[in-house]
């Protein structure tokens, strides 16, 4: 028995991880690469395994980079079970949806562009023929994935349905139980429970995404963005908050629904401007069972999801185009979390030229994008070819990061009380080595950076 690290090996996207045993093969997420062009260009490569001999997989949650290449995998032959937690079941469905309809989009404009026929990456059919397969399961309850192998998922905090799998794998009468730890959320994230902690493992697959950082106090965010809602209320101007449509969205609507009184939101309309946003949150509004004991209680004294009275949900482009006319009194979240496309570059069109309107910038701004832009204080940006000034206050918040930090990460893997050695994925080199020093340091662990096509023999490990 052995894992091969292939994927989000030294790098942060491209999640997947290969299990053989027994003459099985189960992959552990199968992730899109993600970042520039020729980054991407390397989804179509072929995989270093036959798609159609993969058994199973286990997939830890709902971001493209763990479950992007799944209708890739189908589209290669690829006929079994894709195993998730049952909330994670029905975001994978409302994302891959989008990434395909995306992908056949972009395929017809290049076909156009260059008067050749290019095919895109998976088609709508491959994407539904991924839902198809799927498996909704419950967390804290073993399951057998495939005869020889169990796993159960558990709360890791960073999304809805979000996981952290333990599997136990059994070959030749000898058995090994394997953690992967999935993305792992901050402690106490609102909404979402804490990583849940596990107890023992012979050998630990952790991310390591923020492995060389401490977060900003969430606190002091919340503060923050308090005091740019009143600075916006009295200088009669809008609030734009480009956010991605999972996850962040539903933070950023459940801290204003928490703070409403105390902010005066009465006074303002609030859009959730963005169709794949307004699908994610009813997700998140039906699965109460998933909450903390925060968002539990403040959900059954409202009488359910969202806390916001003032909500508008605004999923037709007229409707969208409708919120550009106004020029005061608005807080429009809407996508892409990077500004690179997505309705939020038409509000952005109408609103950056006014200096009594704000931005505020939530998540991480990629070097290129026009949200990372405005995050450097460009004085003009081009927007639909016109160059669009800026004079409305551009505000950077931390502090509301999906993954936990050096401090979270180390505190999560303690748990464990016999010490397993560690392999770190989903991480740039530079942050890797930090987090190696600092785990070896403060928890005493064996830590290990894998390269990709690296192969561990589970029968080595003590
Ligand atoms: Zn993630």
């Amino acid at each position: 028995m052995e894992i091969e690290f292939f994927g989000a090996a030294g790098e942060v996207t491209g999640s997947c991880h290969i299990l053989r045993f027994g003459g099985q093969t189960v992959l552990l997420d199968c992730g899109l690469i993600q970042g520039s062009r020729k980054d991407e260009g390397r989804n179509a490569d072929p995989f270093p395994f036959d798609a159609a001999k993969i058994d199973a997989v286990v997939l830890s949650h709902a971001h493209l980079d763990h479950c992007g290449r799944l209708p890739l995998l189908v589209k290669r032959g690829f006929h079994g079970p894709v195993y998730a937690q049952q909330a994670s079941c029905e975001l994978v469905a409302i994302l891959l949806a989008d990434a395909a309809h995306l992908a056949e989009r972009d395929a017809k404009y290049r076909s156009r562009k260059t008067g050749k026929k290019v095919k895109p990456l998976f088609t709508l059919k491959q994407g539904a023929a991924v839902i198809g397969s799927m498996k909704g399961m419950k967390y804290r309850k073993k399951f057998q994935v495939v005869p020889g192998l169990q796993a159960c998922f558990r709360d890791a905090g960073h999304i809805m349905g979000s996981c952290s799998v333990e599997l136990w794998v059994e070959d030749n009468g000898k058995q090994k139980k394997i953690v992967f730890s999935g993305d792992l959320g901050q402690y106490d994230t609102p909404i979402l429970k804490d990583p849940e902690s596990i107890e023992s493992s012979d050998v630990v697959l952790m991310e390591s995404t923020y492995g060389s950082r401490r977060h900003r106090d969430r606190e002091h965010t919340v503060r923050e963005i308090g005091e740019i809602i009143t600075q916006a209320h009295a200088g009669k101007g809008n609030i734009l908050i480009p956010a991605f449509a999972i996850g962040r969205s539903q933070e950023v609507l459940y801290m204003l629904g928490r703070h409403y009184d105390e902010w005066g939101l009465e006074r303002f309309h609030i859009f959730l401007d963005s169709p794949m946003a307004i699908e994610t949150s009813q997700v998140y509004w039906h699965y109460t069972n998933l909450y903390d004991e925060e968002a539990t209680r403040l959900s059954q004294e409202n009488g359910g999801m969202p806390l916001l009275p003032n909500l508008k949900l605004s999923r037709d482009t007229e409707e969208s185009m409708a919120i550009n006319r106004i020029r005061s009194g608005a807080i429009v979240i809407a996508g892409s979390g990077m500004c690179n496309g997505g309705r939020i570059i038409h509000h952005l069109k109408h609103n950056l030229p006014y200096e009594q309107n704000h931005v505020i910038i939530v998540g991480y701004q990629a070097f290129g994008s026009l949200g990372r832009k405005l995050v450097d204080g460009f004085e003009s940006v081009r927007i639909h070819r016109q160059d669009v000034q800026v004079r409305a206050s551009i505000h950077t918040v931390g502090g509301l990061s999906a993954h936990g930090d050096q401090d979270d990460l180390a505190r999560w893997y303690e748990c464990m009380q016999n010490r397993p050695p560690v392999y770190l994925v989903h991480g740039e080199r530079e942050a890797q080595t930090d987090f190696k020093a600092y785990l070896a340091n403060r928890s005493g662990a064996t830590v290990h950076l894998p390269d990709p096509g690296e192969r561990l023999d589970l029968n080595t490990l003590a």
